[in-house]
């Protein structure tokens, strides 16, 4: 084994400790990242949430990082020292199933290895995050990141971007479709980027008036406040794609209502039952969808798209010292619109 310095759940407290971790000696297809920089996303909220350290074992989250090859195993032809790579929430995957077959491994049948709280399918080990300055990862869950994307600015492209990227590419958005974007945070902000740069006229949707100068800043044609009745009647039957990233339990029906016919909700903020009334699907034929995370393509497709249009992600860098501070300022949404932490600190 071999061990670096990490962002570990304590105990008692569930506040996160600096601590030595241990990693893997690298297996022949191992890549070894120091990890440079690692988004906070508000799975790793809901992770310390609901962590049992009686039963869960240790935690560390972080599930969207990028940072610089160390070590590669000996059959790693992909990947050498020094390269700039990126990693997301998915560490591994069955390979065989017909998700696998079809390059969603985020869908495996066999549930894909997550990044950390997964089970590493080779040693039974519990995985442990990005939030720590070394990771060990199958080469094949490793990305390049592109010349020209800030590394810090990419490293929420690994999850929050590919989560609205999929939808987004899926459901065929380009020039001359229409979206909207509800909600603007962390996903949301990135999915009125990509929307737009895909040629879509794109629309936010938000409870809160005084966010529609952010809106057109990240290139929104159009904004809508959510609580306003007549901005919504305005909008009615009006998107081919909306895109649902609020994050709290909600009524879709606002949001039903605003997609055109034969268009898609698709609700990607909130995991859990809803209630549809199906009256709001049935007239316009409309359609409710869900995704989350991504597949290697589409992710590799996600960065080089990025890289040429210079997205990345509008973020709060932190010193990893600040952790605490960022997961609780995450759960009062006071981060515009994403916190990522600079990992350096921990050498
Ligand atoms: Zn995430
Ligand atoms: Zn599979």
């Amino acid at each position: 084994m071999r061990t670096t310095i990490g962002w570990q759940a304590d105990p008692a407290t569930r506040a996160l400790r600096r601590t030595h971790l241990r990693r893997r000696d690298l297996r022949p297809d191992d890549v070894a990242v120091r990890v440079d920089y690692c988004g906070v996303c508000f799975s790793d909220l809901h992770a310390l949430r609901a962590h049992k350290s009686d039963t869960d074992g240790a935690l560390v989250p972080g599930h969207e990082f990028t940072g610089t090859v160390s070590e590669v195993g000996g059959a790693v032809t992909g990947f050498a020292p020094g390269d700039p790579v990126a990693v997301g929430n998915i560490v591994d995957s069955c390979g065989t199933c017909p998700m696998c077959q079809a390059g969603q491994e985020n869908f495996c049948r066999g549930f894909p290895t997550l990044t950390y709280g997964g089970i590493d399918r080779r040693d039974g080990a519990t995985t442990l995050g990005g939030y720590s300055r070394e990771y060990v990862v199958r080469d094949t869950f490793v990305h390049h990141l592109p010349a020209g994307l800030d590394a810090a600015g990419a490293a929420p492209l690994l999850c929050a971007g590919v989560t609205v990227w999929e939808p987004l590419r899926a459901l065929g958005v380009g020039p001359g479709s229409t979206v909207a974007v509800a909600g603007l945070g962390g996903l949301g902000h990135l999915a009125v980027k990509l929307a737009a740069a895909l040629g879509a006229t794109t629309t936010v949707i938000s409870r809160t008036p005084g966010k529609a100068e952010e809106a057109y800043g990240l290139g929104a044609d159009g904004f809508v406040v959510s609580t306003d009745a007549a901005q919504m009647e305005a909008v009615r039957d009006r998107f081919d794609v909306v895109i649902d990233t609020v994050s709290a339990p909600h009524d879709l029906t606002p949001y039903l209502r605003t997609v055109a016919m034969d268009g898609t909700l698709s609700h990607l903020g909130h995991l859990g039952p809803v209630t549809v009334e199906t009256t709001d699907l049935l007239i316009g034929r409309k359609r409710l969808s869900s995704a989350g995370s991504g597949g290697r393509p589409s992710t590799a497709d996600l960065l080089r798209f990025c890289a040429e249009h210079g997205i990345t992600a509008d973020i709060e860098l932190l010193p990893s010292s600040q952790v605490n501070t960022a997961l609780e300022r995450l759960e009062r949404n006071d981060v515009r619109y994403r916190f990522v932490l600079d990992m350096s600190d921990l050498d």
